[in-house]
């Protein structure tokens, strides 16, 4: 993979200088996880991960995965996001804002493509608050589940009938 884009290679230069900073060993197994990663538009889970790492002929094991989302994460090129039905993670070396929209009922995650919004965000600067990431999530139930509801409460008031 000789065509590397300059994200893949501006996030590497950035690993680098973080595990030289820590002290820690470049592995091929952590730029290859890290290329991976990158690869990926969008939120991914660990088992997301693993079969892509599967996929590419480069198997690592999960504890090889986590240390390793662990220290991207203190690098700032990942993020875990909150939520609490599953781990889910996301690259993020640029500094854009990024809102997302989370379905309470299947849990499903899209990302908000509003210029409004992500305007709004990028103009607010906090007092005395210096800002890493911008992100702004809003729960509520999906189109889908919606359809779904409406069609379950006709098919109970028709059962009433
Ligand atoms: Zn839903």
């Amino acid at each position: 993979m000789s065509d590397k884009s300059s994200l893949q290679k501006d996030v590497e230069q950035r690993f680098r200088e973080f595990l030289l900073a820590h002290e820690l060993r470049q592995t091929r197994e952590r730029f290859a996880i890290l290329e991976a990663i990158y690869s990926i538009e969008g939120t991914f889970t660990i088992e997301h991960l693993q079969e892509l790492m599967q996929e590419r002929r480069f198997p690592v094991s999960t504890g090889t995965l986590y240390s390793t989302l662990q220290l991207l994460i203190q690098a700032n090129l990942l993020i875990r996001h909150p939520f609490n039905f599953s781990s889910v993670f996301e690259r993020i070396a640029d500094s854009h804002p990024r809102s997302y929209q989370i379905c309470n009922n299947c849990h499903r995650i899209t990302r908000i493509k509003s210029k409004e919004l992500a305007s709004s965000l990028e103009t607010y600067h906090p007092r005395g608050f210096s800002i890493s990431h911008r992100i702004v999530y809003i729960y509520g139930t999906c189109p889908g589940c919606l359809r779904k509801m409406r069609k379950m409460l006709k098919l109970k008031e028709q059962n009433k009938l």
